[in-house]
């Protein structure tokens, strides 16, 4: 019931594109009023399809009798929160069973009285955003927000047809995101905004997977990012626990990553020097060791000689790193291989590469593994060349590059 302290927005016929939010498809716009306090704008639609003659349980003839408003939570528009009234034609069945039914339209999910509209927002804005963040701008309770979205996500857990699927991170607006992989099918499933937001998700997940039912003991190997065992919910265990009957893989293109990056911070004091004794930025100095051998172009490997007298010591780091990202990428690391490298880094003074040999050490099974799976290497073969441009999308947010990354790689 509208009162007459409302502020009317619309009021029939076209409304101001400014004042409300798009009307939703195959619906037209009654009326509009801005609700008191924070509640938003309540908008009155009615269907603009055609009228369903057929009675849902006997297929025979129903009559119109009468309508009424029923209440739909819609997406929020601007940040604020919508409600949608639909003005609903009710029926009587005329010619067989007697029973009343409701007009329906795909634009309402009865279930919640939400808008489909408003569904699809929640599961896109619900792996980017805090739940709470989402409830103030659409006006429910966060609780409510998170129950909506972990249904809806369990739902979806149910059509999951993967066995074995990997969590790789890949460099989209600006960061490194984890993304979720079907790894027999080559397919891309979604990409969240942080490995919180993954842990949320899969929490959800074991949370509703109690006996296990859904997704989990389709699962046969699952592959993760190195990178998500910083993040304290996401432990080796964790993944077991989830994922009872899947055999776990570490990456090895995420090792090397890590391995690379830990390098490089331990050399950070030899790189300033070595970058004072040549009278270069730091910054070029650490551009240049970031770097993998078999890229450098010719006036890089001088550079790199030079540093092989002039700083004798990142020389060799630069080398002991170069060895093990080789001998990553070619698969021909195992046992001696590694012993001898960490002998080697042992024996080298200035610089502590300790952080390096635990994080080999700690992932070393699962890394194995990982290297002698020749699937999981075509995999991540593949995953490098879809994913190796990404900042080419263009887009500056999160939710604009995922979106793009989601039609190139063309997921769901
Ligand atoms: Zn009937």
């Amino acid at each position: 019931m509208m009162e007459s302290s409302l502020t009317e927005i619309v009021n029939g016929g076209a409304p101001g594109a400014e004042e409300i939010p798009p009307p939703l498809r195959d619906t037209e716009v009654q009326s509009a009023v801005r609700l008191p306090g924070s509640k938003g704008i309540a908008v009155r639609v009615r269907s603009t399809l055609p009228r369903d003659p057929v009675c849902p349980f006997c297929r025979k003839p129903r009559a119109p009798n009468g309508t009424r408003f029923v209440r739909f939570r819609d997406r929020p528009w601007l940040g604020t929160p919508i409600t949608i009234e639909w003005k609903r034609q009710q029926y009587r069945c005329v010619g067989g069973c007697g029973r009343a039914s409701n007009e329906t339209h795909n634009g309402f999910d009865d279930r919640h009285f939400l808008t489909r509209r408003f569904v699809g927002w929640l599961m896109h804005e619900g792996t980017i955003r805090p739940f709470a963040d989402l409830a103030k701008e659409c006006g429910m309770h966060a609780s409510l927000v998170r129950k909506l979205f972990s249904e809806r996500a369990r739902q979806e857990a149910s059509n999951w047809h993967s066995d074995k699927i990997a969590i790789c991170s890949v460099h989209l607006a600006n960061q490194d995101r984890p993304a979720i992989f079907d790894i027999g099918e080559r397919r891309f499933l979604d990409v969240y905004a942080s490995w919180e937001k993954v842990a949320d998700g899969l929490s959800m997940l074991m949370f509703y997977s109690s006996p296990p039912e859904f997704i989990v003991p389709k699962v046969t190997s699952i592959v993760v990012d190195v990178a998500a065992f910083s993040y304290p919910d996401l432990s080796a265990d964790y993944f077991d626990k989830l994922f009872p009957y899947a055999e776990l893989f570490v990456s090895g293109v995420s090792i090397a990553r890590e391995a690379s990056r830990l390098i490089i911070g331990a050399c950070e004091p030899l790189l300033a020097s070595c970058a004072t004794l040549e009278k270069r930025s730091l910054s070029s100095a650490l551009a240049l060791f970031s770097r993998e051998r078999r890229g450098l172009g010719e006036h890089a490997k001088d550079r790199l000689r030079r540093w092989e007298y002039l700083c004798p010591a990142l020389y060799e780091v630069y080398d002991l790193k170069e060895q093990l990202i080789t001998s990553i990428r070619d698969r021909s690391i195992n046992l001696d291989i590694w012993n001898r490298w960490k002998a080697e880094a042992a024996a080298m003074p200035a610089v502590d590469l300790r952080p390096i040999i635990s994080l080999v050490d700690t992932h070393w099974r699962e890394f194995l593994d990982y290297q002698l799976r020749s699937e999981l290497v075509f995999f991540e073969a593949w995953l490098e060349d879809k994913t190796s441009n990404l900042d080419a999308l263009g887009a500056h947010s999160f939710a604009s590059s995922r979106a793009a990354f989601l039609r190139r790689l063309g997921a769901k």
